[in-house]
């Protein structure tokens, strides 16, 4: 048996104890959680938007970021991955199915499978970080991690990897340039540290009054200049940073606000680009100033997830031990409190800021 914290349907979760295969499935794996880090992903599905745009149906075990170590291996799975028993690996969320036309193409997968959101009712059930034991199919992506890191720095590989995705792959920021990152949350900041691995020049980020100390803490990951948005005028102080030139990309990761996109396509220069990656809960943004896009020649870039080139450069930068990324977590939780996890990131817990997360199945609470 494996405890799991299953939700059941939408604000409704129950811990369980669920069979766990006895050996390791054909082709695959066992994991032995160790974390599992949460974003605005856990907060959708929680709240059923995920299960009613169809992506998902209940009842599912939560948790698309995870680490763990291997428990139950095929030989033949352990020779491809190159991994044996104990090996302490990061899970990517997203699994290619390796035959559509996207997969073949090397684009991206349209028919994928998504850890955290299959339902308990496919095979063992065991498809999400929020248990005890957690089963690895065949074509999944797994990522070595080094057992020196705490398990609070290694689950920063997926915001880190976005970081990394958004910046490097989607921006492609170059040497010198100026970055404009909208969005203090945790991929905001994944972002500062990706932006500064790329040698951007200036880096500058927005947040909110409350969130003055992600601010603070963007500063010491690498920002060269901070914005509370709601005290000061965005692009009076963007166009005094950048003597009026304006900045050479922008990473948008503001949840819900429309604001940060007139901002950006207001503040990039000509030619630049704008990467968007807050989501807007399915609202289309009421003034789309379309002319300026088209007058200065910009390019906008949807960003989603992340890629395996991502992945690798988030973790050598979590092991290189070059960025205080300790300031970055604020809460470790144990597997029953998952719910509380959830509550915490989408700020209905009163008196506390949370920044990431980790849903921690050894910790005993
Ligand atoms: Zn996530
Ligand atoms: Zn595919």
């Amino acid at each position: 048996m494996t405890k799991a914290m299953v939700l059941v349907a939408e604000r409704r979760f129950e811990l369980r104890d669920i069979p766990a295969p006895t050996g390791p499935p054909p082709g695959g794996a066992l994991l032995s959680v160790e974390g599992c880090g949460i974003c605005g992903s856990d907060v959708e599905q929680y709240e059923g938007e995920v299960a009613r745009m169809g992506m998902m149906t209940f009842p599912c075990i939560p948790g698309h970021e995870s680490i763990g170590r291997i428990a139950a291996l095929d030989a033949e799975a352990g020779r491809r991955w190159g991994l044996k028993l104990g090996d302490r690996v990061a899970v990517h969320g997203v699994t290619p199915c390796g035959a559509c036309a996207g997969c073949r193409e090397g684009r991206s997968c349209m028919d994928a499978f998504y850890y955290g959101f299959r339902s308990l009712d496919v095979g063992s059930g065991l498809w999400g970080g929020f248990a005890e034991t957690m089963e690895i199919a065949p074509r999944t992506r797994l990522y070595p991690m080094s057992d020196k890191l705490s398990i609070e720095d290694a689950l920063l590989f997926n915001p880190l990897a976005a970081g990394f995705d958004w910046v490097f792959q989607q921006a492609d920021v170059k040497l010198g340039e100026t970055v404009l990152i909208t969005g203090g949350g945790q991929r905001g900041l994944a972002s500062v540290i990706a932006a500064k691995e790329a040698g951007a020049g200036r880096i500058i980020i927005t947040g909110l009054g409350r969130d003055a100390f992600k601010l603070e803490i963007a500063k010491n990951l690498g920002a060269t200049d901070t914005v509370i948005v709601n005290i000061a005028d965005l692009r009076e102080q963007v166009n005094a940073i950048t003597g009026g030139a304006g900045v050479d990309k922008v990473i948008e990761t503001t949840p819900l606000a429309f604001a940060p996109i007139a901002d950006a396509i207001a503040l990039t220069r000509p030619g630049g680009t704008i990467v968007l990656a807050g989501l807007k809960a399915n609202k289309p943004m009421p003034e789309f100033p379309i002319d300026t896009v088209i007058q200065k020649r910009l390019r906008i870039v949807g960003a989603l997830s992340t890629s395996d080139w991502a992945t690798k450069q988030a973790i050598r930068a979590i092991e290189s031990g070059r960025y205080p990324l300790n300031l970055l977590h604020t809460h470790s939780l144990p597997l029953e409190r998952a719910e509380h996890a959830v509550h915490l990131l989408a700020g209905e817990v009163e008196g506390e800021t949370p920044l990431h997360i980790s849903v921690l199945p050894g910790l005993k609470g």
